[in-house]
C-alpha cells in the first residue's frame, strides 16, 4: 500500500501515519521530520533548509524532492510507504507521480485528515515534540513516552509561525485535494475527534 497523507499542519497526520505503521508494516516517511533531522546534524542540506523551515515557508522542491527519491529507492520502502508532508504543491505531486511511474510503482490513496483552521491554532500552539524521535503530545508531556527523549516546543509551532504555515498549506497545498481528486484516489476523513475514532475510519477507507 503506498499511501499520501494530506491535511493542514497539526491536522493529526504524523499520529495516524504513526497507527497505519504499526498496523500495516509501512514505512513513514515524513519530508518534516527528515529536514529537521538534516538540520540537527547540520548538514550542507540541513543548512540550507532551516532558515525557511523557521521561517515557516516551503523549503525549495528540489532539495525536497532529492531526498524523497533516496527514501523511496531504499529496500524498507519497496513493501510500501506513507508520506507525511510530500507533496506540498502541485510540482511536487507532478514529479512524485513521475517518479513512482519510473520505479513500476503508484499510489493507492491519498487520504486527506481535514481539521477547521481554528482548531489547528489550538493544537499547534500547544503541541509538544520529541527531540529525539519526533514523537508529538499536547503540553504537560515532558518525557516522550515512545523513546524517554526530552519533549520541547517546536520553533515553527510558536504563534508568529503558525499563521505562515497555515497560509502556505491554504495557498500551496490545499489544491493537493482537488489533484487528487481528479486522480480518483482521494479518501477524506474528519480529523476532528479522538485518535482513535479517526483511525476506525482511516483503516475502513484504506481496506475497502
Ligand atoms: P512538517 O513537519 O511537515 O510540518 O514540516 C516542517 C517544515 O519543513 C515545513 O514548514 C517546511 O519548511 C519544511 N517542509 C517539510 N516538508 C516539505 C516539503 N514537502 N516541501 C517543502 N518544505 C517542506
Amino acid at each position: 500500500m503506498n499511501i499520501v497523507l494530506l491535511g493542514a499542519p497539526g491536522a493529526g497526520k504524523g499520529t495516524q501515519a504513526q497507527k497505519l505503521v504499526e498496523e500495516f508494516g509501512l514505512v513513514h516517511i515524513s519530508t518534516g521530520d527528515l529536514l529537521r533531522a538534516a538540520v540537527k546534524a547540520q548538514s550542507k542540506l540541513g543548512l540550507e533548509a532551516k532558515s525557511y523551515m523557521d521561517a515557516g515557508k516551503l523549503v525549495p522542491d528540489a532539495l525536497v524532492i532529492n531526498l524523497v527519491k533516496e527514501r523511496l529507492m531504499a529496500d524498507d520502502a519497496q513493501a510500501g510507504f506513507i508520506l507525511d508532508g510530500f507533496p506540498r504543491n502541485t510540482a511536487q505531486a507532478v514529479t512524485l507521480d513521475s517518479e513512482l511511474a519510473a520505479m513500476e510503482r503508484d499510489l493507492d490513496a491519498a487520504l486527506l485528515v481535514d481539521v477547521k483552521p481554528e482548531v489547528i491554532v489550538t493544537r499547534l500552539s500547544s503541541r509538544r515534540t520529541c527531540r529525539s524521535c519526533g514523537y508529538t503530545a499536547p503540553a504537560g508531556v515532558d518525557v516522550c513516552p515512545r523513546c524517554g527523549g526530552e519533549m520541547h516546543q517546536r520553533d515553527d509551532d510558536k504563534p508568529e509561525t503558525i499563521q505562515r504555515r497555515l497560509d502556505v498549506y491554504q495557498t500551496q497545498t490545499a489544491p493537493l485535494i482537488e489533484y487528487y481528486r481528479g486522480h480518483s484516489i482521494l479518501k477524506e476523513v474528519d480529523g476532528d475527534r479522538p485518535v482513535d475514532e479517526v483511525y476506525a475510519d482511516v483503516k475502513a477507507l484504506l481496506t475497502a
